[in-house]
């Protein structure tokens, strides 16, 4: 039986629904550009600036995974096209991320951190912008990595491993938790992580993709499926490490 020694987690989908969060800060940002750059807010409807962001990051490869650096560069060029000042860009930039930390965590997700946070060191790992300092949660991780940041985003092996490292384990000493199969399952997988797919609307496992060591609908199941695991407990006396928890299939 595989042991597991420190947790991993996405962050969208995983703890909190992203495309409500979006949505609210895509009308947030409208709501800014209306009020202060009219001009800008007529030419771009929320929907066609959703078009440029990804124009941006089609014609931007290097920043495939900053969605900060898209979206900043989409308003200075929907500002100026507009004959507004692209000195908006920032402010109405805030206006969305505001409101894009404003998550709405599923209802198992601060249970579920609590409950494991107490019994593994855990990392958050995410390809998307989200700021944990805004969103109270950055003291629950030993770790936060951003692929915005690292330059590298899942499903490549050197997130995870960068992960791994900074956390002080090995890559088959983790469990990563994400719901996207091939961004979090298969990546995770390949780099040689025991993985559990967070599958909250029952859909059906990719037939080309290897299954996941765990899939879950809930993280309460998760906290269930580790709860008969050893503790992972600190160094005892003789200054031999514990017994790592057993991960069960
Ligand atoms: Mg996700």
């Amino acid at each position: 039986m595989p042991d597991i020694r420190a947790i991993s987690f996405d962050l969208d989908d995983t703890l909190w629904p992203i495309r409500p969060l979006i949505e609210r800060a895509e009308t947030a940002l409208h709501a800014y550009l209306a009020r202060h750059c009219p001009r800008t807010a007529a030419a771009w409807p929320i929907p066609r600036m959703r078009e440029l962001r990804e124009q941006v990051a089609r014609e931007h490869p290097q920043l495939a995974h900053d969605f900060t650096a898209q979206r900043l560069i989409s308003l200075e060029r929907a500002l100026a096209g507009s004959g507004d000042d692209v000195a908006h860009a920032q402010p109405a930039f805030e206006a969305l991320y505001l409101e894009r930390n404003r998550v709405a965590f599923y209802a198992d997700a601060l249970p579920a951190l609590d409950a494991l946070g107490a019994r593994f060191p855990l990392a958050s790992l995410t390809n998307g912008n989200a700021d944990l300092g805004r969103i109270g949660i950055a003291g629950r991780f030993t770790v936060r990595v951003a692929a915005r940041e690292r330059g590298v985003a899942k499903p490549e092996r050197a997130i995870f491993a960068h992960t791994a490292a900074a956390l002080g384990v090995e890559l088959a000493d983790m469990l990563h938790v994400g719901d996207d199969p091939w961004l979090d399952i298969d990546g995770a997988a390949r780099a040689g992580m025991r993985t559990c797919w967070v599958n909250r609307d029952g859909s059906a496992w990719p037939t080309e993709l290897p299954p996941p060591d765990l899939a879950v609908a809930t993280l309460d199941a998760l906290v269930a499926a580790l709860a008969d695991a050893r503790l992972p407990a600190a160094a005892g006396p003789s200054g031999e490490p514990a017994e790592p928890a057993n991960l069960p299939r």
